[in-house]
């Protein structure tokens, strides 16, 4: 298994460290030629309309729809979770949902002043206690379609960690907690 890390932009290479400290083969994917040799796949986070800009000048839409159509697993952090909705408000017209879970997420939801926080996180499926959950400029999760399972909510109630299928995302950054057990999680489910 091999698990590809887009590396388009933003916080990708603590991804990559995380992925190397549990012994997993890892590649960074910039290029189609990239997607096509990783076996699953780590969206970061980052500016989601950037990325998108950057994934239509990469010519990775269409192979990245085809993947995530054909069940390649796949693990989408904050921009990575906007990018991987199937609705996204508060975006940029151009910005492509790639439609890969349904649900509605809105940028930045958390406003300027509250940025940034960290929030003690029961995770379904995590053993050992809470995950310290690191979020940076906050999407807000505003839908969750029928089949989308929630894996991890705030003490207000609000989801932060979802499920559908192969498609796992949430709205912190597992990559920046110093705690490995959510990459873990995810290798194990490969
Ligand atoms: N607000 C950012 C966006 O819209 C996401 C923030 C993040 O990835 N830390 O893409």
């Amino acid at each position: 298994m091999k698990v590809g890390v887009l590396a388009l932009q933003g916080g990708f290479r603590p991804h990559v460290e995380a992925l190397s400290a549990l012994g997993a083969d890892n590649l960074e994917v910039r290029l189609p030629r990239d997607l096509a040799q990783a076996d699953a796949l780590v969206l970061p986070g980052g500016e989601s309309t950037t990325v998108s800009r950057l994934l239509q000048t990469s010519e990775l839409v269409d192979p990245l729809r085809e993947r995530l159509a054909t069940g390649m697993p796949v693990l989408g952090t904050c921009a990575g979770l906007i990018l991987l909705a199937s609705e996204v408000l508060d975006g940029r017209p151009d910005q492509v949902p790639l439609g890969a879970i349904d649900l509605t997420v809105r940028r930045n939801a958390h406003g300027r002043q509250n940025e940034s926080f960290e929030a003690a996180l029961e995770i379904t499926g995590l053993s050992g206690g809470p995950f310290p959950g690191v979020f940076i400029r906050v999407p807000g999760i505003e839908r969750l379609g029928q089949g989308v399972e929630v894996l991890a909510c705030l003490s207000s109630g609000e989801p932060v960690a979802a499920r559908q299928g192969r498609v796992t995302v949430c709205a912190f950054h597992p990559e920046l907690a110093g705690d490995l057990r959510f990459h873990q999680h995810f290798l194990s489910s490969l």
